[in-house]
């Protein structure tokens, strides 16, 4: 919480951070760290997973000490209730990721038929590549491979036979282990309804069999949902390639119309970008005082636009508040996922229009303009016009952008990091068996308010990049070391010797910014990639993921197919499972044996730096590399 006596008990450690907490303390708005407060001490039979409100008979809390309650209503004890809870976690966030996949998809069958004015198919060497992963002919027309390719898509998500297709990128070894395990992914949609079910009293009460099932769903959404929503992304809006740009709360500007874009799925955020250019629109805000229009990004919409048009990120999860707190927002653009229901609240103590898009997400306090392909282009201008518009109320005494922004580079998708290598991933593996890279670190994930905001992320990839260990980060994540200035490409001093080299040789940062969370596929694809190129399956890759400060049911999911996909993945936040030791012991240890894989839970970030340093060095010394240890 927010004891600012010890610096690491302070909210932030992000300049930004504690100057608008600290304005949000003067004006008297509320923020997440006061109502996370209020909440202590929290529930501690839901912190076990020990709670039950599946049905009507309970809600049921069972008692770890052993002295009360050991069963629900229906028999269930701690090992199956526990192991329910962490499935539906699971199930939700594959279902929210693989929404927005869905969303996509509809939007390629929208352009390929001709009724989505705004769009177009951006990178069309991407669509020949994922239509022929698809098996759909070379040989038709764009449009006609887009609409073959958004229908094989959507039966992807509902009951489909064999593996996923995107599930073939993987080594053979591993999708042997899943069909022995009978975890290989089939519908998208299938496998969260099927978790559902399975949860329902009455169903599955084996908790090994619940949290194999679990483990499909998220390969679902990992090699199904967010895989798709990332490669029809980069077909419509372009495949990110290195781009340069700024980021923390200094990037809105004083003197220009701000609106922040917010949330998750680059559908809206890039109409909105279309009409920001719009010389009526810009010709009206200079009528109104303003130099122009500023868009800058939040969590992960900022996050697509950021890696595809370098446009400048506000910041993370728990910068959203603090934005508007600035004074200086003239809206702020919602899609889904991650927004605080609270930002209705603080945006009308300013002058903020807070605008939402999405029929599936609406806001109290909010305007609702609702973007379909049909209309997007036309909403976007009407979007921006509002935020032009609202600069006349602005009340310059009450603005306060609190630091000067920091460069970054970002935009580092899997063709980028190939086509920086001269096309193949052999330079890469070169420099790992020659030891000048130690492995590479996907450290990824959200902030949570139970962690000074950034500190994990930081120390982590501080530490890791020392070790001439490449990161490869996403998400919020990827927000806090850009405004460490990881992001920049003398950020290389930073790292060890052999990094180092690397990156002044290629002008790259230590720290390779990958995208948004669905992005996280990025960099499972770049892993399958790297374990087909050596001949080995992606456990025995001097690899690892890290989630220093999740929160989110998709983090959840996230870190169940890197694990089941055979990445060894530390947590920093302790998921609520420690009510059933036998499911504890099998996250921790048992899938290692199953899966090739585990998780560790480790809230010191210099320690959880410590068990990922030692994993990446003994998978070398497995794979007869040097080692380290
Ligand atoms: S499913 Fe069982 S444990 Fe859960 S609320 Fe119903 S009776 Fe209680
Ligand atoms: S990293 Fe977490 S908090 Fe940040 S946008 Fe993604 S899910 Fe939300």
């Amino acid at each position: 919480m927010a004891n600012h006596t010890d610096p690491k008990k302070q909210c932030s450690i992000q300049p930004d951070t504690l100057a608008m907490y600290q304005k949000a303390r003067q004006e008297g708005v509320e923020t997440v760290w006061e109502r996370a407060q209020a909440q202590e001490p929290q529930c501690g039979f839901c912190s076990l997973g020990l709670s039950c409100r599946n049905c009507v008979m309970g809600p049921c809390r069972l008692d770890p000490f052993g002295e009360g309650p050991q069963r629900g209503v229906c028999g269930a004890d701690a090992d199956i209730i526990v192991a329910r809870n962490l499935a539906r976690m699971i199930a939700a966030g594959a279902a929210s990721h693989s929404d927005h996949g869905r969303d996509l998809v509809e939007t390629l069958l929208a352009v390929a038929e001709g009724h989505a004015p705004g769009y177009q198919l951006t990178d069309l060497a991407k669509l020949d590549r994922i239509a022929a992963e698809y098996g759909i002919p070379a040989d038709l027309p764009p449009q006609a491979k887009a609409k073959e390719l958004a229908l094989a898509m959507m039966a992807e998500f509902g009951i489909h036979k064999g593996h996923l297709t995107f599930a073939k990128r993987l080594p053979a070894a591993r999708l042997a282990i899943w069909d022995r395990l009978g975890i290989a992914p089939r519908g998208i949609d299938r496998e969260v309804v099927e978790t559902m079910h399975r949860t329902h009293m009455g169903v599955d009460n084996d908790p090994v069999n619940i949290l194999l099932h679990a483990l499909r769903t998220s390969l679902s959404d990992g090699w199904g949902g967010s895989m798709i929503a990332t490669e029809v992304s980069d077909i419509l809006f372009g495949t990110p390639s290195p781009v340069a740009s700024q980021v923390n709360l200094g990037v809105l500007k004083t003197d220009e119309v701000n609106i922040i874009l917010h949330g998750h799925n680059p559908l809206v955020s890039e109409m909105i970008y279309r009409s920001s250019q719009d010389p009526a629109l810009t010709g009206r805000a200079q009528e109104l005082g303003a130099k122009g229009i500023n868009l800058v990004g939040l969590c992960c919409t900022g996050n697509e636009v950021l890696m595809r048009k370098g446009i400048p990120m506000a910041g993370n999860h728990l910068v959203q508040e603090l934005a508007l707190l600035t004074g200086a927002v003239e809206a702020m653009v919602v899609d889904y996922q991650c927004i605080m229901p609270s930002v209705g609240q603080v945006s009308t103590c300013y002058h903020t229009h807070l605008i939402t898009t999405s029929p599936k997400a609406k806001f109290p306090h909010a305007q609702h303009l609702e973007f379909t392909p049909e209309n997007a282009l036309e909403r976007g201008r009407e979007v921006v016009k509002m935020a032009v518009e609202n600069f006349a109320d602005r009340k310059p005494e009450r603005v306060l952008i609190p630091v000067a922004p920091v460069n970054q580079v970002s935009g580092f998708s899997v063709e980028a990091i190939l086509g920086a290598l001269g096309g193949t991933s052999a330079p890469l593996l070169d420099a790992i068996k020659a030891g000048q890279l130690r492995g590479a670190v996907g450290v990824v994930g959200c902030n949570n308010p139970k962690i000074c905001q950034d500190l994990g992320h930081t120390t982590i990839t501080r530490k890791l990049i020392e070790h001439d260990i490449l990161v490869l980060d996403t998400g919020c994540t990827a927000v806090a070391n850009a405004k460490a200035g990881f992001k920049d490409p003398g950020a290389a001093a930073l790292a060890g010797p052999g990094l180092k080299a690397i990156c002044e040789a290629l002008k790259i940062p230590p720290v390779l910014h990958m995208g948004s969370c669905v992005d996280n596929t990025r960099i499972m694809h770049l892993a399958a990639a790297l374990a087909n190129a050596l001949g080995v399956d992606v456990d025995k890759l001097p690899v690892a993921a890290s989630a220093p400060e999740w929160y989110s049911e998709k983090a959840a999911a996230i870190a169940s197919y890197a694990v089941a996909s055979g990445i060894y993945t530390v947590l920093g936040v302790t998921p609520p499972v420690l009510g059933s030791r036998m499911v504890t012991d099998l996250l921790l240890n048992g899938l290692k044996g199953v899966v090739g894989a585990c998780f560790a839970v480790e809230p010191d970030p210099e320690k959880a730096a410590g068990l990922l340093i030692r994993h990446v060095e003994s998978q070398r010394q497995a794979l007869g590399l040097d080692s380290r240890l």
